[in-house]
């Protein structure tokens, strides 16, 4: 059997996979990069537009984000806005419109208030917005049957941000761009699934369903499949997963742009929030519900057994989910979520939730979006029996990486690219064009 051999092999052709072809294909001086994908293109998975909520998480808008962490997902996002800005010629990857985090009643309002004092000056462009001036930005949140609604809110936010990616836009321009580079081999191989990855004398071997490759650095950029593929290594063991699905419902068009809410601090995503859909004319999306779905991968059968795999149910994995379900909050939010997806009860549920945004909205004006929303693999930290809240990453420190990628993976994924091509070209003893970097990616910064 041929085996072809390169320097650095990525799995996964998501936005992390094609974000890291394209920082070390431009910006690293490895010779030969290879993306494997099981798929016959990219952004088929999570990174679908339809799959997520198409928002650039900058951290003004995410209740649950210190400013401490928000100035840090702010310069993460700014590397994708830097980057779309210089390719935005021949496709859109970078929508501006407006965007509010929305407070209903005294308490939610006391929270964005105080937010709002010790956030203003890192994110200058969002405002304090009373009832007559979200009414200017969003009149389907502020009016029921032409009058403004009854109860106090208050929104912190913007008339027009650029806050909303299709991130698999950004997923065929990275891998575009990268094809493009004359320096370096680059690979790019579809149709291809990674079975198993070994080590045997300074080499990586992957066997795919297809030809097997060798190389001298791996980095898995498979989502929930990344643990899989790890603990088939032996790394991760200290890792089991909680798959969270998150399904969408439409609705007419109603919101110009993004109606976050006040996030419960407990749970690890957004609340359920409105946003114009740039990718279907005319419509609301609300969403995402987060249903506990027993697959790595949404609308994959077989991805059920791969779950099995890395859920390792003993003693400290039922001690954690335990410990969750036994938060009366929490509880109810996995029950009323369960609740969205029983059809014949789904949609009078779900309006009761995105009444609270739009609350002119009828039972009639919703749909169950079909086939969208992905899964988040939310990784459960068996030694300190916790939920992890974000994107997670296994380095054994010896030239091959891991990356769990749950929501905000995709507004995060130039940043941990970045992180990743250090660690690998420090590995491969490559080197790092780093004014090139700096110019392009973080000017001003
Ligand atoms: C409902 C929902 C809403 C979200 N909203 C947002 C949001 O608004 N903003 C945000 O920033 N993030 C959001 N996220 C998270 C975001 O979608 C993910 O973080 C991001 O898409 C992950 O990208 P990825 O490339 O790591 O994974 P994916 O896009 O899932 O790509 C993984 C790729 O690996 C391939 N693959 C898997 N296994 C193998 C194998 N063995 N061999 C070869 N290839 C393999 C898959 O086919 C796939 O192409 C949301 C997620 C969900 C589910």
């Amino acid at each position: 059997m041929v085996i072809r051999h390169y320097d650095l092999i990525i799995i996964g052709g998501g936005v992390s996979g094609t974000a890291l072809l394209y920082l070390t294909s431009h910006y690293s001086n490895i010779k030969s990069i290879a993306l494997l994908e099981k798929y016959d293109q990219v952004a088929k998975v999570n990174s679908l537009a339809r799959n997520n909520s198409q928002t650039l998480h900058c951290g003004d808008i995410e209740t649950n984000y210190s400013l401490d962490k928000a100035k840090k997902v702010q310069k993460a996002a700014n590397m994708i806005v830097h980057y779309a800005n210089s390719h935005q010629s021949s496709q859109t990857l970078l929508y501006k419109m407006p965007k509010m985090v929305l407070a209903i009643g005294e308490t939610e309002i006391e929270v964005i208030k105080n937010r709002a004092q010790e956030f203003s000056e890192t994110f200058p462009y969002m405002k304090l917005l009373d009832k007559q001036a979200i009414d200017k930005i969003e009149p389907n949140v502020t009016r029921v049957n032409g009058s403004l609604r009854e109860d106090d809110i208050l929104a912190f936010g913007c008339e027009s941000h650029g806050c909303a990616v299709n991130f698999a836009e950004l997923s065929r321009s990275f891998l575009a761009e990268s094809k493009r580079q004359v320096n370096n081999r680059i690979d790019v191989i579809f149709n291809t699934k990674v079975e198993s990855i070994k080590k045997n004398q300074d080499l990586y071997h992957l066997k795919t369903n297809g030809k097997n490759y060798t190389c001298n650095a791996v980095v898995v950029n498979a989502c929930g499949h990344s643990l899989l593929l790890a603990q088939k290594m032996g790394f991760g063991k200290n890792f089991s997963c909680l798959p969270v699905a998150g399904s969408f419902y439409l609705g007419p068009e109603l919101l110009n742009g993004k109606v976050y809410r006040v996030q419960n601090n407990k749970l690890p995503f957004a609340a359920i929030h409105g946003d114009r859909d740039f990718t279907i004319n005319n419509q609301t999306r609300f969403g995402p519900t987060a249903l506990l779905l027993p697959m790595l991968e949404r609308y994959q059968l077989s991805s059920v057994l791969d779950f099995l795999r890395v859920l390792h149910l003993d003693r400290k994995v039922i001690r954690t989910l335990w410990d969750i379900m036994k938060d009366k909050d929490i509880r109810n939010y996995i029950f009323r979520n369960f609740k969205y997806e029983i059809p014949l009860i789904r949609r009078r549920a779900f309006l009761k939730e995105v009444k609270k945004i739009v609350p002119s909205l009828k039972v009639a004006d919703l749909k169950y979006a079909r086939r969208f929303g992905g899964v988040r693999p939310q990784l459960i930290d068996k030694e300190a029996c916790k939920l992890i809240m974000g994107e997670a990453k296994i380095d054994p420190g010896d030239g091959i990486i891991f990356n769990m990628t749950p929501s905000p993976g995709a507004s995060s994924c130039m940043d941990n690219a970045e992180n990743d091509m250090r660690i690998i070209a420090a590995y491969l003893n490559a080197s790092i064009n780093e004014d090139k970097l700096n110019q392009e990616l973080a000017p001003n910064e």
